[in-house]
């Protein structure tokens, strides 16, 4: 099987060699040629880790050995073994995506990358070891040092804005044990962090390296395939509770950023599984809702900070993705995303926009329309939901309210509620004093829902990584490394 870019560029190489490589020559993404046939009624009677083995290997036919990856990846790292587990909640059902080590759905694929890349590694023979460079406004950087942390021939480094995380989040990265894992803070906001990344990238380009540098954002195969799994393994337990037959179909909503879980759904049905209708949930930062309502994706506009942090994006870059997968055309993806670069926006041709309308349903709602439905969902049926969630439950309702869609339909839930202790409580009416560590435990104690291992843990911890500098040094500092 094949590998080729979005955009149409002369790369074509093999899979092991795509998550390798992260980004095609021309800027465009990877995808295969052509999708794979998969026997996905077969798949449907597996476990999880061995739906996750199929899945991967029928993308990535040339790393071998993927039931021992997946074992290393997954086994006695998740709170159970069927890794994500589904909850009926009211007519809906969650997928609970954060019962991974960082509470967060990132760990899910982040688990397995690092297995991929060494994997890939050994298969091309490289030699060098690879350094992996991320900036993160929060929940990547964990996940990320979480994944990498002790794999050999693997080096991360996390650099995050100084202030510009949660108090959880930068204690859960401070704290990060590993011989061949360093954490830095950078005086800025995050996109001075990314920035500095990108610029280390090109400095780097042409130079002799002591290594290879890599990033672990969703951009890279590696990253998406390890999440179709888990569309799979919604399915089957709506089936396993008679909730639907062979063959029905079943709804998503998606709290969705950069368009990678969501087109990991999409991928999903191109392998055979009923998905119905694919709801892409949204905050404030609605560029995605007026997309797939108008045709025209609009980046020239205000990012908000909000109560979901994880979704405050304007540029979400899987979507080039679904806009090959869609149109099969490499030269109109390649115009579109030239102006959206150069303008700032682009409008897709009426028959590709009603392809998209035909598959995606879009929703949004800003914070206090996301605390609502925190509220709501507690009140009601005793469930609590993280901020990102409540954007995936009200987009759900908002659906069926506007569709009467009678379809199944599964909330992707993306983050443990004392991720977000502050703005959870203050949701269902608690009191918001102390800090974030206080304010987790008078949510346990408010609730009842037993606060996540990793995290109950986090406020002993040494900190281990204390370095702040300055945006200029960045470079540097992963030159000493
Ligand atoms: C990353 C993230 C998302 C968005 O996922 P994408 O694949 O980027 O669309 C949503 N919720 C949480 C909690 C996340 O960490």
């Amino acid at each position: 099987m094949q590998y080729h870019s979005t955009r149409g560029g002369s790369d074509r190489l093999d899979s092991a060699a795509a998550v390798l490589q992260g980004l095609a020559q021309d800027g465009g993404l990877f995808l295969p040629v052509e999708i794979p046939a998969f026997d996905w009624k077969t798949c449907l009677t597996y476990d999880t880790k061995k739906m996750a083995e199929k899945i991967l290997s029928v993308f990535l036919p040339d790393i071998p050995q993927m039931d021992i990856l997946v074992d290393k990846a997954y086994t006695g790292k998740f709170e159970t073994e069927e890794l994500t587990p589904t909850v009926p909640v009211g007519d809906f059902t969650v997928l609970e995506l954060f019962r991974g080590p960082t509470s967060a759905f990132k760990d899910v694929a982040l688990s397995m990358l690092p297995q991929l890349m060494t994997a890939a590694k050994t298969q091309k023979g490289m030699e060098e070891d690879i350094l992996i460079l991320t900036a993160t406004s929060g929940d990547t950087g964990k996940a990320a040092l979480v994944g990498f942390q002790d794999v050999p021939g693997i080096r991360i480094c996390v650099f995050y804005p100084d202030g510009g995380v949660s108090q959880v989040q930068r204690r859960q990265m401070v704290s990060q044990e590993g011989k061949n894992v360093t954490v830095c803070a950078v005086r800025g906001n995050f996109d001075d962090a990314q920035t500095g990344v990108k610029n280390i990238f090109a400095a780097c380009r042409d130079k002799e390296m002591p290594f290879a540098l890599s990033s672990a954002n969703s951009i890279n195969i590696g990253r998406l395939v390890p999440q179709i799994t888990y569309y799979f393994k919604a399915y089957q337990d709506l089936l396993s509770r008679n909730r639907i037959q062979l063959g029905d179909p079943v709804n998503f909503s998606v709290p969705t950023g950069n368009f990678g879980d969501i087109l990991a759904g999409y991928l999903a049905k191109l392998l055979g599984l009923p998905v119905g209708k694919l709801i892409c949930a949204s905050n404030a930062n609605n560029v995605l809702t007026d997309f797939i309502r108008t045709g025209t994706y609009d980046r020239r506009r205000p990012l908000y900070k909000t109560a979901s942090p994880s979704m405050d994006i304007l540029v979400s870059s899987n979507l080039e993705r679904l806009l090959y997968l869609m149109s099969g055309d490499t030269a109109l993806v390649a115009e579109l995303m030239d102006k959206l670069n150069r303008e700032g926006a682009y409008t897709v041709p009426e028959s590709l926009l009603s392809q998209i309308q035909s598959q995606f349903w879009a929703g949004c709602c800003d914070d206090a329309g996301a605390a609502a439905a925190i509220c709501r969902v507690w009140e009601k049926h005793r469930y609590l939901c993280d901020t990102h969630t409540a954007a995936g439950w009200a987009a759900a309702e908002d659906y069926v309210n506007q569709t009467g869609d009678k379809t199944p339909m599964v909330v992707l839930s993306t983050a443990s509620p004392y991720k977000f202790p502050a703005a959870v409580l203050s949701a269902i009416g608690g009191d918001t004093a102390g800090d974030e560590f206080t304010q987790m435990e008078r949510l346990e104690s408010i609730t009842g829902v037993k606060i996540p291992e990793n995290l109950a843990g986090l406020r002993q911890k040494p900190e281990r990584h204390t370095k702040v500098i300055a945006k200029e040094e960045m470079l540097d500092f992963v030159l000493m490394l």
